[in-house]
């Protein structure tokens, strides 16, 4: 049994499957998904991914290729303006990136060749359960520099202003300080899966992931039963194995009295990383960047220089509401035109607040575009916004808004949900948790739900 449908439910319920094991998925929205839902939010015809749109790790990932995926490639993965009107791009090569990057050109393809070379062992390390590496070469280079805040990294790699602000944007990601040691590990991932994977689309929105993801489900004989909210484990059919695809707060909610106290206790000591404040909007044309490059990217950075982000995400660390907050803007529908009717447009952004945050701040995340693309507002036909807290009423997973499913720090790494040696197992050897509270967290790839699995697999099937 899986409860919960999300792209790691649907991952470990697949890898069961695979194993040729029965299984079944409960989930309790209408729709299987979790943040792999697409809806018309605001008006017909135009459709928004509710949670994720960008899939940076899914075409890079054999689990995913039996699904055949129909992923679109904008012609850049990633643009980040600045106020002269200029921008810089990540291209598809390292070589073509480091091209624009002048100065900095020699020191950037120093840091990413490797990583990207290597992109598919690199994460096959970084994604599967935490054990010792296969490549501990590969893992040492790219992880000792790694270590380092992104903020340290930026300053001793680059010396001028387009790689640094590119490289704190990456960074931001990790919804950390980027004064936080591992930072730096997070912005070079990001920046090699944008150059490995290209930071593509789903043809008609993220929701068809999950279609494809429960077509796979259903060839292997597995079973998806939605619109069922399971309100305790004790409910669910007999079963040799439950994974939940939660986060401790929902685990404690259904299997409470299936663990013993000390496990429960410490589950509740889990922590959350900061919230999310998301945008939608339906627009009346392209967004009208000052920087044309920012035309050619799905993903665009919005901050300005490394200081400034690193000002903004240091606010939200010390639980403050940052006047220029830095902004992750996506327009999914430049590059698929199925998303909205012809000539106009979707696109969301948020940007990262404390936890819980009932703080409104769709005006500061307006500012921050027309700050580079003047006159975006006049092309909002609707908008709809998100504080964190309605996120996790929306998105239960989210706690406080949290789109990580958990802090994603050094020790959020290790200890996630708790430390254990096998950190799927609870004390309960019929229940393992597969949710992205577990190695390696946040993030669309379901490999939480395939490790989870395979560990399911091995101990109790
Ligand atoms: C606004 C936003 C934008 C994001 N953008 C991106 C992006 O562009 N790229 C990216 O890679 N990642 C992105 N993410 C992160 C990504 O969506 C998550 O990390 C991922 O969805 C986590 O998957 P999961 O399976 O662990 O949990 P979820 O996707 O949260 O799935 C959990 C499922 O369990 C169900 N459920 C909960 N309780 C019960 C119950 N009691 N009974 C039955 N079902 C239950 C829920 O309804 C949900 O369907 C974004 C997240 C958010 C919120």
């Amino acid at each position: 049994m899986v409860v919960g449908s999300g792209p790691n439910g649907l991952a470990a319920a697949i890898t069961i499957a695979e194993a040729g094991r029965s299984v079944i998925v409960f989930e309790r929205d209408a729709l299987a998904g979790g943040g792999l839902r697409t809806d018309e939010l605001l008006e017909p015809g135009f459709r928004h991914d509710v949670c994720s749109t960008i899939m940076a790790l899914p075409p890079l990932l054999p689990f995913f290729e039996p699904m055949r995926l129909d992923l679109v490639r904008p012609p850049a993965p990633l643009a980040h303006p600045f106020d002269d009107g200029t921008a810089v791009l990540v291209a598809r090569s390292v070589a073509q990136t480091a091209a624009r990057l002048r100065g900095d050109a020699e020191a950037y393809r120093r840091l990413l060749e490797r990583p990207v070379a290597h992109a598919a062992h690199l994460l096959q390390m970084v994604l599967r359960p935490p054990r010792p590496p296969r490549h501990p070469l590969l893992l040492a280079q790219f992880g000792l520099p790694g270590l380092l805040p992104a903020v340290t990294l930026a300053t001793r790699s680059f010396r001028e202003r387009e790689a640094r602000a590119l490289f704190a944007g990456a960074a931001a990601h990790s919804v950390l300080g980027l004064d936080e040691a591992g930072t730096g590990a997070v912005a070079m991932l990001m920046l090699a899966s944008a150059h490995a994977g290209g930071w593509p689309v789903a043809r008609g929105g993220s929701a068809t992931v999950a279609q494809a993801m429960v077509r796979r489900l259903a060839e292997l004989g597995g079973e998806m039963v939605t619109d069922h909210a399971v309100l305790s484990v004790d409910d669910l059919p007999e079963h040799r194995v439950a994974l939940l695809d939660l986060v401790p707060k929902g685990i404690l909610e259904v299997a409470a009295s299936r663990l013993p106290e000390g496990y429960r206790d410490r589950l509740a000591r889990y922590r959350h990383g900061p919230g999310a404040f998301k945008v939608d909007w339906t627009l009346d044309g392209p967004v009208p960047w000052r920087a044309p490059d920012c035309a050619r990217a799905a993903t665009v950075h919005l901050g300005g220089t490394m200081e400034e982000i690193a000002e903004s995400e240091k606010q939200v660390a010390r639980g403050r509401h940052p006047e220029r907050p830095f902004v992750l803007f996506v327009q999914p529908s430049l590059f698929d035109p199925t998303r909205a009717p012809e000539g106009k447009h979707v696109a969301w952004a948020y940007c990262h607040v404390p936890n819980g945050s009932e703080v409104e701040m769709t005006q500061r995340i307006e500012d921050q575009v027309e700050r580079f693309a003047p006159g975006f507002r006049a092309l909002v036909r609707k908008r709809s916004a998100w504080t964190a807290h309605q996120l996790e009423q929306e998105e239960p997973n989210c706690v406080g808004g949290d789109v990580m499913g958990g802090r994603m720090d050094l020790r959020g790494l290790v200890a996630r949900p708790t430390l254990r040696v096998n950190p799927y197992s609870t004390p309960n050897r019929d229940l393992f948790i597969c949710s992205a509270a577990t190695p390696p967290g946040g993030g669309v790839h379901g490999m939480c739900g395939v490790n989870a699995a395979r560990s399911a697999l091995r101990a109790r099937l």
